[in-house]
C-alpha cells in the first residue's frame, strides 16, 4: 500500500490550495513563435506543465530575488524596518533538479553566516516537488509527488508541512502497479550529471585545466561576452551587492541587495580601482572555479545541478557540458587516468 495522488486530482488540489494561499505552478507559454515555461501564480485556466523546460527565472528568485529592499531606516522615527516576507505561499512542481538546487542553496545560505531575508522567505514556503523519472533518495522539498504510472504519483511527506498536505481528501492508500520507466528531464545535460556524481575529479580537472593554460581557456574567453545571465539564470549562483538608497528628501534609507555576477567587469574591482579579474578569461574562469572547485573545497559538491538553463539563455551559446568533457578528455590523456 502507498499513499497515492490520481494524476487527473492533481489540478482540484492546486485549486483547494490557491484559495487560501498564493500558488505557483510551472506553466508552458508561447511567445514570439518560441515556447517556454515559467513558474506562475496559479489562476484557474491555467495548467500544470508537468515536464516543465529549464525556466529562465530559477526558483531562487523566490528566496533570492533580483532586486530587493531588506530594510528601511527612518530618520523621523530614528528606526529600521525589516521588508522580510510575511505571507505563506506554495511553490509547485519543481522537477528533481530544480529541488535539489534548492536543497543546496539552503546549505549555501546557511553556512557560514545564515541569511535572514533568505531564510524568512524560505519558511513561509511549502515546496512540493513532482519527479517523474524513479529516484533514489527524495532531492528535497515538503512533498513530493512521484510519477508510478500514466495515472497517479505516489505521495511522499518529507517534513511536517509535506505531511499535513497529505491529510487532505485528494490522497488514499492503495496499491499501486508501478510502471514508470523514466522521464524527458533526463535527457539534459546527461554527460554533465554523470560528473557531477565525482566532484572531487571535476574540481581537480577545473584546476588543471587552468594550470595547463589550456586553449579552452582563449576560446571561451573569446566567446564570452561577459553579460552575466549564466549567473542570473543559474539556480545556484548566489553573489549579490548591497547598496543604500536614501530617498531625496533624506528622511528614508533602504538597503538594497541585487545580484551580482562574477563574469562582469566590475565584479573584482575594488576601492582605488585595481581589478583583480580584468579580463573576461579570468573572469569566466572564476565562475568555473567557485561552482566546481570553491564549492568542492567548502561544501563536499559542486554548485551544479544540470539543469541546462546557463546552456539554454547564454547569447553566445556556450555549452558548458561541452567545454567540461574537452577538459575532461584532455586531463585523462594526460594524466592516464
Ligand atoms: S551567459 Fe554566456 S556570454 Fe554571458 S557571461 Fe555567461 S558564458 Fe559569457
Ligand atoms: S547547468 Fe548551468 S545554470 Fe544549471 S546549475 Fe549548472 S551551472 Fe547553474
Amino acid at each position: 500500500m502507498m499513499l497515492v495522488i490520481e494524476r487527473k486530482k492533481i489540478d482540484d488540489l492546486i485549486q483547494t490550495l490557491a484559495k487560501n494561499t498564493s500558488v505557483y505552478i510551472p506553466v508552458r507559454r508561447e511567445q514570439g513563435g518560441a515556447v517556454e515555461s515559467v513558474f506562475e501564480k496559479f489562476t484557474p485556466g491555467k495548467t500544470i506543465d508537468f515536464y516543465y523546460l529549464p525556466t529562465l527565472c530559477s526558483i531562487k528568485e523566490f528566496f533570492l530575488p533580483a532586486i530587493e529592499d531588506t530594510f528601511v531606516f527612518d530618520k523621523r522615527k530614528n528606526q529600521a524596518a525589516t521588508l522580510a516576507q510575511k505571507k505563506p505561499f506554495i511553490l509547485f512542481g519543481l522537477n528533481s533538479r530544480d529541488l535539489e538546487a534548492l536543497t543546496q542553496l539552503d546549505e549555501i545560505m546557511a553556512k557560514p553566516n545564515t541569511d535572514f531575508f533568505y531564510f524568512k522567505k524560505r519558511e513561509m514556503a511549502t515546496v512540493i516537488g513532482l519527479i517523474n523519472e524513479p529516484i533514489k533518495t527524495p532531492p528535497g522539498g515538503d512533498l513530493i509527488l512521484l510519477k508510478v504510472n500514466e495515472e497517479q504519483y505516489e505521495a511522499m511527506p518529507i517534513t511536517k508541512k509535506g505531511r499535513a498536505l497529505t491529510k487532505k481528501r485528494f490522497f488514499k492508500k492503495e496499491s499501486a502497479v508501478i510502471t514508470n520507466a523514466g522521464s524527458k528531464s533526463e535527457e539534459i545535460m546527461p554527460r554533465l550529471r554523470q560528473l557531477l556524481l565525482d566532484p572531487e575529479f571535476l574540481s581537480d580537472v577545473i584546476k588543471w585545466s587552468w594550470r595547463q593554460d589550456l586553449a579552452i581557456w582563449d576560446e571561451l574567453a573569446t566567446l564570452c561576452l561577459g553579460c552575466g545571465i549564466c549567473t542570473y539564470v543559474c539556480p545556484l549562483c548566489y553573489c549579490f551587492s548591497v547598496e543604500d538608497k536614501i530617498d531625496l528628501g533624506g528622511k528614508t534609507c533602504a538597503r538594497c541587495r541585487k545580484w551580482d555576477a562574477c563574469t562582469l567587469p566590475r565584479f573584482a574591482q575594488v576601492t582605488g580601482g585595481h581589478n583583480f579579474h580584468k579580463t573576461i578569461r579570468e573572469r569566466y574562469y572564476n565562475w568555473f572555479f567557485h561552482k566546481f572547485v570553491r564549492a568542492y573545497n567548502e561544501y563536499g559538491k559542486s554548485q551544479c545541478v544540470a539543469c541546462g538553463r546557463c546552456q539554454k539563455y547564454c547569447p553566445a551559446k556556450i555549452d558548458i557540458e561541452k567545454y567540461i568533457l574537452k577538459m575532461v578528455d584532455a586531463y585523462v590523456k594526460a594524466k592516464g587516468v
